[in-house]
């Protein structure tokens, strides 16, 4: 009977396979294709200051649009991309984009920090601290204003070679914040021995909130720690008023949602805080705050 059942299976489950074989070969292939046809986007989610309500930064992430497809997310397409090793590529090309965008917000007088997602396959590529310092230099824009955001996985990678890789990050002043923090497989050690600016609480964390009684204590041991070693934390997915207002009274200081907003694109998100008519409006007091 087993056996009855095992050959069933496999009868059913092989042109299923190669189906899905299939399906994300032709996916792999049309995101290769993806950059250089202009498919893919940069979009940024405004980071916000709570006391203020100011938008003080902004998250880069990638999107995509295909014409067979349609909008695949990223969800999606960035573990393919890690996979297939093109994230390198893509990576490459998210980070000139951003840098480019955020030395124009600077030149309209708004000098926001911007924040990339880097996959532990870029980090390890050789040059890749060069590689930053070049575009920086091109674009001119000072490395304060640049945050590399590594997952917890990526510190784990290599400990030795990639403390070096940080350290000469950090001393030309590139900011590092922890993504997704919470729902790695983390080991705290590295909080004291690395120069990390922000942990950013996983979204996870914050939607139970307030009532949620485990994720108020772990938001709140987070922050304690942030406090204690010297970091800022950052709210991840804030979608209402009242977690804005559970996590401010717990002193996070900046949050990342759709409560202000999602990710925009580039000209939504440059009408946004530049103004409208960005090219005349560079004060930051004509900005209207998010909160
Ligand atoms: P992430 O870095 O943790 O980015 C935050 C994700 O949360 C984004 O999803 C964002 O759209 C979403 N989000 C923000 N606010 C809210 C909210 O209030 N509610 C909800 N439900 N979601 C919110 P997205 O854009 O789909 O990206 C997913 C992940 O893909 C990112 O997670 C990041 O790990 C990865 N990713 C995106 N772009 C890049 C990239 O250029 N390079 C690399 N290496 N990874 C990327
Ligand atoms: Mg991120
Ligand atoms: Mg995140
Ligand atoms: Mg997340």
């Amino acid at each position: 009977q087993v056996k009855e059942r095992g050959r069933g299976n496999f009868g059913f489950y092989r042109p299923q396979m190669n189906a899905n074989l299939l399906s994300r070969m032709k996916l792999e292939h049309a995101m290769r294709q993806a950059l250089g046809l202009g498919h893919m986007a940069v979009h940024y989610q405004p980071q916000v200051d709570m006391a203020t309500g100011r938008i003080v930064g902004a998250e880069a992430l990638a999107r995509w649009t295909d014409p067979e497809f349609g909008v695949v997310s990223p969800g999606s397409f960035i573990p393919l991309a890690e996979e297939s090793g093109f994230i390198v590529s893509l990576g490459g090309w998210v980070m000139e984009q951003a840098i480019k965008e955020a030395a124009h917000w600077m030149s309209c007088g708004t000098p926001l920090v911007v924040s990339v997602n880097v996959s532990a396959l870029e980090f390890r590529q050789p040059g890749f601290v060069e590689r930053i310092t070049a575009l920086l230099t091109r674009y001119g824009l000072p490395a304060q204003q640049l945050e590399l955001e590594l997952t917890e996985s990526v510190l784990l990678h290599d400990a030795q070679e990639m403390e070096q890789v940080l350290a000469s990050l950090t001393r030309q002043g590139l900011r590092l914040s922890i993504d997704d923090f919470g729902t790695g497989y983390s080991s705290l050690a590295y909080l004291k021995k690395l120069a990390i600016h922000r942990l950013k609480i996983d979204r996870t964390f914050i939607c139970g909130l307030p009532d949620d009684e485990g994720d108020s204590a772990i938001v709140k041991a987070v922050l304690g720690m942030g406090r204690a070693l010297g970091f800022s934390v950052v709210a991840e997915g804030v979608e209402t008023q009242e977690q804005r207002l559970a996590l401010h009274t717990m002193g996070c200081e900046y949050y990342q949602g759709f409560l202000c907003a999602p990710a925009l694109s580039a000209a939504e998100f440059r009408s946004r805080v530049l103004g409208p008519s960005a090219v005349e409006q560079k004060h930051q007091s004509k900005r209207t705050p998010c909160r």
